[in-house]
């Protein structure tokens, strides 16, 4: 029996990286044995800013081809996107008029975003954590996994829908945060989030010699200068990625040997390396099995878009009847 109602979503922008892998998509695939799924491209909240028009079908069509090679099958979720529900936007309207202009100014991730994107702090900049709570609410989900970053998203989702529920009678639950247990890994610098745009990222579909590469020349505990030198395990993003990707003796095997400064960090990456390819080559063969069959992705897509289409609309007309909207 399912334990609730599960949404949420990504991004069409960039390749998925194993930052996305890891932080969130693994997860995904698990929530999906235990929770009704809804999991979303959302292409709506990409468009807040710059974004490459003439590639951007691509980039969406690129993305889901990613999430199902990595296991979300129609038969276990529904994926969808965004746009192609246009309830989305509509309950975004209905849920900005019972937001506080000074709720959405204290978030931290539009004073961030504001910062990145000088040139163009847009409405919808601003906006993006009503049309995130609208994209909740529209299904009634009852859980959100999120990583720490979008904690505040998720407690802002719940003062909407309690205001919602205060104006206009009982109507959206409130969606509790469910915390990734997954390690946080960061980027090939060892020090900020791992990301397409800081170009510190590593594709789960480049080509080995490319994640190789990457994996070779990223950074490792700063300390450890010389092979001689013993190592400290915690501070160093490699070995974070070890407990994502090698089984557990291995994983006590790199620390012990990098504390002992019995191993140098070349041979614990290739260590790390052929636990990774072995982990996410299925999901590279499966992606380009799908990458000759588009058509296919499409059919997935618009049967998820039908499904949460009827889903929102029954959610609309309720929430129409309750705002006495229309005749
Ligand atoms: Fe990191 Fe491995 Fe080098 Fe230790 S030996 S610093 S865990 S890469």
């Amino acid at each position: 029996m399912s334990q609730g109602r599960i949404f949420s979503g990504i991004q069409p922008t960039g390749s998925i990286h194993l930052g996305n892998y890891i932080g969130a998509i693994k997860n995904w695939v698990q929530l999906t044995k235990t929770y009704d799924c809804i999991y979303c491209i959302v292409d709506y909240h990409a468009i807040t800013i710059d974004y490459d028009v003439d590639r951007f079908r691509d980039s969406i069509l690129d993305a889901a081809r990613t999430l199902i090679s990595c296991g979300l099958a129609p038969d276990k979720c529904c994926l969808f996107v965004q746009s192609a529900v246009v309830a989305h936007t509509e309950l975004a309207w209905i849920l900005n008029c019972i937001t506080p202009l000074g709720d959405l100014e204290r978030m931290t991730q539009f004073k961030d975003k504001s910062k990145q994107h000088r040139e163009n702090i847009n409405v919808g900049l601003l906006d993006y954590p009503v049309l995130q709570a609208a994209d909740i609410l529209l299904y009634k989900a009852t859980d959100v996994p999120v990583g720490e970053d979008q904690i505040q998203h998720i407690e802002f989702t719940r003062r909407i829908a309690r205001r919602f529920n205060a104006n206009f009678g009982e109507t959206f639950p409130e969606p509790k945060w469910l915390l990734s247990a997954t390690p946080k890994i960061l980027g090939l610098d060892g020090r900020s989030k791992m990301s397409k745009s800081m170009n510190n990222d590593i594709g789960i579909l480049e080509s080995p010699d490319v994640i190789w590469e990457k994996l070779r020349t990223s950074v490792t505990d700063e300390n450890r200068k010389r092979l001689k030198d013993p190592g400290n395990p915690d501070i160093c993003n490699l070995y974070t990625m070890h407990t994502s990707f090698s089984p557990g003796d291995v994983v006590r095997d790199v620390a012990d040997q990098c504390r002992a400064a019995s191993r140098g960090c070349v041979d614990c990456k290739k260590i790390l390396y052929e636990n990774l390819m072995k982990e996410i080559e299925p999901i590279r063969r499966k992606s380009r099995e799908l990458e000759k069959r588009p058509d296919d992705i499409r059919d997935i897509l618009n049967a998820g878009a039908g499904k949460c289409r009827d889903m929102a609309t029954a959610v609309m007309d309720e929430v129409r009847a309750k705002m006495k909207l229309g005749v």
